[in-house]
C-alpha cells in the first residue's frame, strides 16, 4: 500500500514533470506534489531558442503536459512558489509563503541558471539572458526593435539566438573567446563547419576575443571587445553556460560536485532522494563515470527513471546522451559524450554541410553527430554503444553502411 505514502518533487520543469507523470504512472497511490518556482506549468525550453522566439510557435504549444494533466492524475502542481529549504532528517520542504510539504521520498530536479557577464556595463538596460519563457517573450520583442544584437558566447544559446535573430532580420555578430563556435563540444574542425554556417548567413563573427565591457548611457550601445575593437550593439543576448541549481541540495547536506552526485539509480547521498536533469551528476554505466548532462532528452529519461524510484522501482540509467540543434537549414543529432582532445573522423562532406562525424579515442567511438543525415540515430547509439576499438578508416569508408559498421562482431 502506498496509499499514505508522499513524493515531492521539487521543480517543475521537463525532468520534474516527467517525474510526477512516471512515479503515477508506476501505480504509486499516494500523493505526489509538484513544486514549481515558475508561474507556469511545465514546459519544454528547446523552442524558447527556436520557434517560439520567433514567433512561429504559441507558448501553450511548449507545455509538458496539457492544463488537465495534474488533476486528472492527482498531481498537485502548486507553481509560483520555490522550495526555500529541504530538511531530510525531518523529511520536509519549505516553500516560500510558508507551506511545508512532508514526504517519503523526493526528486530534486532544479535544473541550471545562466551565468551571468562580469564586465563593466554588464548591468545596462539592453543585455538579455535565455533561460526561461518570460525571457524568450522579452527577447522577442527586443529582437524586433533592436537595430544590431551582439550575441555573447558561441555555445548551443548562442549560435540557435544568432541564427533565430538572422531569420527575424536583425543584424547580429556573434563573439566568443574560442576560435570557432561550439569548440568545446565539437573541438575546432566541426566547429569551424557552424562558423561557416553563420557566416554564411550574414553574421558577423568576432571569434578568438572576448568582451571587455558594455557601455551605453543607460541602454546598451556598443561592446568593447578584450583585443580593443569596439562592436555597435543595442541588444546583448549573453549565452555563457549554466550552472546547476544545488542552492537547496548543498545546505541540505546531500553530496554535490558539479552538480548533485547521483548513482545510476539517480539517488543521491540521501537514501530516498533522487535527482535528475540538469542538475544531476549521474553516475554513467557505459562510461564508467559521472556525467552532467545539459540537455533535453537527458531531462526527460532521466526524470522517468527518477520518478520511478521515489515510488519504489530500482531501475537503472544508461540511456547514452543524446541532443538535437536547428540552426537555419542546418538540423544535427549528436548521441553520446566525448572530450576536446578526441580524435574526430568525417563521413561525407564538412563543405555540404551534410555529414556524420565520430568522436573516438584509440578507435573506441565515444559520441557521433549526424549534420543534415536523417534517421541514423539508432544506428549511432548501437556504434558509440559497442565501446571497442574500431579501425577509424572504415568509419569514413561511405562503401560500409552505417548497419555494418553498428552489426561489427
Ligand atoms: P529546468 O528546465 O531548468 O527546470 C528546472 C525548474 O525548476 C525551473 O522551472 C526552475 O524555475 C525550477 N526551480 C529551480 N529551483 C527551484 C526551487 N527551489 N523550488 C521550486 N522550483 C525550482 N536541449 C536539447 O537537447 N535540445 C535543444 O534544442 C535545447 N534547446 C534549449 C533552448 C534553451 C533556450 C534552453 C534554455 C535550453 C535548451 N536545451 C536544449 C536544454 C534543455 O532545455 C535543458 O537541458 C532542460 O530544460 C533541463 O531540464 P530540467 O528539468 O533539468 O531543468
Ligand atoms: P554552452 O553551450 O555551455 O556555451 C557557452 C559558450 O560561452 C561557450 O562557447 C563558452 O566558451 C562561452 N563563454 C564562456 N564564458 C564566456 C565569456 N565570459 N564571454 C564569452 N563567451 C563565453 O552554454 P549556453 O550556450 O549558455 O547554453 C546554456 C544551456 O542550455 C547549456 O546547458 C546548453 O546545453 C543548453 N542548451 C542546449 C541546446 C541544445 O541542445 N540544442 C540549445 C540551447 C541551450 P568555452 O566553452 O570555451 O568556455
Amino acid at each position: 500500500m502506498t496509499r499514505d505514502r508522499s513524493i515531492v518533487i521539487i521543480g517543475a520543469g521537463l525532468a520534474g514533470a516527467k517525474a510526477a507523470e512516471s512515479a503515477r504512472a508506476t501505480g504509486f497511490d499516494g500523493r505526489i506534489v509538484l513544486v514549481g518556482a515558475e508561474s507556469h506549468p511545465p514546459y519544454e525550453r528547446p523552442p524558447l531558442s527556436k520557434a517560439l522566439l520567433r514567433g512561429e510557435t504559441d507558448p501553450k504549444s511548449t507545455q509538458v503536459h496539457d492544463s488537465g494533466y495534474y488533476g486528472a492524475h492527482d498531481i498537485e502542481l502548486i507553481t509560483g512558489h520555490a522550495v526555500v529549504a529541504v530538511d531530510i532528517a525531518m523529511r520536509t520542504v519549505h516553500l516560500t509563503g510558508g507551506t511545508t510539504v512532508r514526504f517519503d521520498t523526493a526528486v530534486l530536479a532544479t535544473g541550471a541558471t545562466p551565468r551571468h557577464l562580469d564586465v563593466p556595463g554588464a548591468r545596462l538596460d539592453g543585455v538579455h539572458y535565455l533561460r526561461n519563457l518570460d525571457d524568450s517573450m522579452r527577447l522577442a520583442d527586443a529582437i524586433r526593435t533592436a537595430s544590431r544584437v551582439a550575441v555573447v558566447g558561441a555555445g548551443w544559446i548562442g549560435t540557435e539566438v544568432a541564427a533565430s535573430a538572422r531569420q527575424m532580420g536583425a543584424e547580429v555578430a556573434l563573439i566568443d573567446p574560442s576560435a570557432v563556435p561550439l569548440r568545446r563540444v565539437l573541438g575546432t574542425e566541426i566547429g569551424a563547419v557552424f562558423a561557416r554556417l553563420h557566416a554564411d548567413n550574414g553574421v558577423a563573427l568576432r571569434l578568438g576575443t572576448g568582451v571587455a565591457a558594455l557601455r551605453g548611457a543607460s541602454s546598451v550601445e556598443e561592446v568593447v571587445l578584450a583585443d580593443g575593437r569596439t562592436e555597435p550593439a543595442d541588444l546583448v543576448v549573453a549565452g555563457i553556460g549554466v550552472t546547476p541549481r544545488i542552492d537547496l541540495a548543498a545546505p541540505a547536506g546531500l553530496f554535490v560536485d558539479d552538480g548533485v552526485v547521483v548513482n545510476e539509480q539517480l539517488e543521491t547521498s540521501a537514501p530516498g532522494i533522487y535527482a535528475a536533469g540538469d542538475i544531476a551528476s549521474a553516475f554513467h554505466p557505459h562510461y564508467g563515470r559521472h556525467l552532467r548532462v545539459e540537455h533535453w532528452a537527458n531531462a526527460l529519461n532521466q526524470g522517468v527513471t527518477a520518478g520511478r524510484n521515489a515510488a519504489g522501482e530500482r531501475d537503472v540509467y544508461s540511456r547514452l546522451p543524446y541532443f538535437y540543434s536547428d540552426q537555419y537549414d542546418l538540423s544535427l543529432e549528436y548521441v553520446g559524450h566525448s572530450t576536446a582532445d578526441e580524435e574526430v573522423v568525417v563521413r561525407g562532406d564538412l563543405g555540404d554541410r551534410k555529414f556524420i562525424a565520430f568522436w573516438h579515442r584509440d578507435g573506441t567511438v565515444n559520441a557521433a553527430m549526424s549534420v543534415n543525415v536523417w534517421d541514423v540515430v539508432d544506428h549511432l547509439k548501437a556504434i558509440v554503444g559497442l565501446a571497442r576499438p574500431a579501425d577509424p578508416l572504415r568509419l569514413a569508408d561511405l562503401s560500409i553502411t552505417l548497419e555494418q559498421l553498428a552489426n561489427r562482431d
